[in-house]
């Protein structure tokens, strides 16, 4: 079908839900164009839906070369089945070399299902994606072993070679309106799906606030040790226009929502200053917290592994050190 063969390079499925909060396709375009550079190949964003031309020229002004869409009413509502019957046939035909999908929930249920169809692997969860210069194939950088090593993962053989990645592991570009490709409409075979129907959709209030884009993250951990020291966080993250994020004991606990997670399973974020109130600084945390500019871990244990990270530690029970910090700030703002 594609005669012209520049629908080979590299794939980013296009997620444009929620368009000017969810910024991992962006994200994702910018470093597949990077990719694509060094491959010296094409970046293809992968459209779905109904009526969603106008997803394609903004794919194309954050960098996308070509843009394939798939119009139809019944991919209106993002469905595993019928988006991985459209993609799977897609793949089969034009070959791509790599498909890349945001590591969001749909991208988790949709990816390792699409890879499976295609006969092909899948890393999950990629931290870092890189082009071997010798062999050009893609280096697959993910937490492995339960996030207590980091592992490089190389498709040899099978293709497309498929990585998930978390929202904000990478910088989106600059919309550049005068940015020109091509958007094509190639042949699709939907089935309705009989087995699940959407009746309707609504949307779910945001609960973990603007955690991703928030220049001021205080995070808490299990060492807290109760859902009203934890609480006393969003006193602190109001003094300083912040948000609060959380580590996974803590959500388990129900001291806060699963929106507020931070980590290899959870959320990504980049803020300028980051405190950590009673977090170990387990791998599978830290990952989600890398790109802060600066961190600040409170612990009670010197040894803590946090502190091998922070730029400023501070050895000391929480119960003790958060009431001083707020009591500070009061006084100051
Ligand atoms: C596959 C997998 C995925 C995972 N994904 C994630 C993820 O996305 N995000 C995540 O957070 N975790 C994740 N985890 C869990 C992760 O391994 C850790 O267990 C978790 O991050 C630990 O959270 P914590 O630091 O709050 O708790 P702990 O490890 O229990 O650490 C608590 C810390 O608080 C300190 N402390 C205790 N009392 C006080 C006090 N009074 N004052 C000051 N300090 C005190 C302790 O010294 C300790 O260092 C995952 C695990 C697996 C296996």
């Amino acid at each position: 079908m594609d005669k012209s063969g520049l629908l080979h390079g590299v794939w980013v499925f296009g997620d444009y839900r929620n368009y000017f909060q969810n910024r991992v396709t962006l994200q994702l375009i910018a470093k597949g164009r990077e990719l694509a550079e060094t491959l010296r190949t094409r970046v293809t964003v992968l459209l779905l839906g109904e009526a969603v031309h106008q997803y394609a020229m903004e794919y194309i002004a954050h960098g996308a070369d070509i843009v394939m869409v798939a119009e139809h009413p019944d991919l209106r509502c993002y469905q595993v089945e019928s988006y991985t019957n459209v993609v799977a046939r897609w793949a089969e035909a034009f070959k791509p070399d790599i498909l890349l999908g945001g590591a969001t929930s749909f991208g988790r249920e949709f990816f390792p299902r699409l890879a499976k169809r295609l006969k092909t692997g899948l890393s999950a969860d990629c931290v870092r994606l890189e082009v071997d210069p010798d062999t050009g194939l893609l280096l697959q950088t993910t937490p492995a072993f339960g996030g207590n090593l980091l592992a490089e993962v190389v498709s040899s053989h099978r293709r497309p070679q498929m990585a998930t990645i978390h929202p904000y592991v990478f910088k989106e570009l600059p919309h550049k309106a005068s940015a020109v490709g091509r958007v094509v409409y190639p042949e699709i075979e939907v089935k309705a799906n009989t087995q699940v129907r959407v009746l309707r959709s609504r949307r779910q209030q945001a609960r973990g606030g603007n955690l991703e884009d928030a220049q001021i993250v205080i995070v808490g951990g299990r060492g807290l040790g109760s859902r009203e020291q934890f609480k006393l966080l969003f006193e602190l993250a109001e003094l300083l226009a912040g948000e609060v994020g959380a580590t996974r004991p803590v959500v388990r606990a129900g001291w806060a929502d699963e929106e507020r997670l931070l980590g290899q399973t959870g959320k990504t974020v980049k803020p300028k200053l980051l405190i950590s109130i009673g977090t170990s600084g387990a791998l599978q945390y830290t990952t989600g917290i890398n790109g802060a500019e600066t961190i600040i871990a409170v612990n009670r244990d010197a040894h803590a592994p946090i502190f091998k990270m922070a730029d400023l530690g501070l050895v000391g029970e929480s119960s003790a050190v958060l009431p001083l910090l707020l009591e500070t700030l009061r006084k100051r703002i």
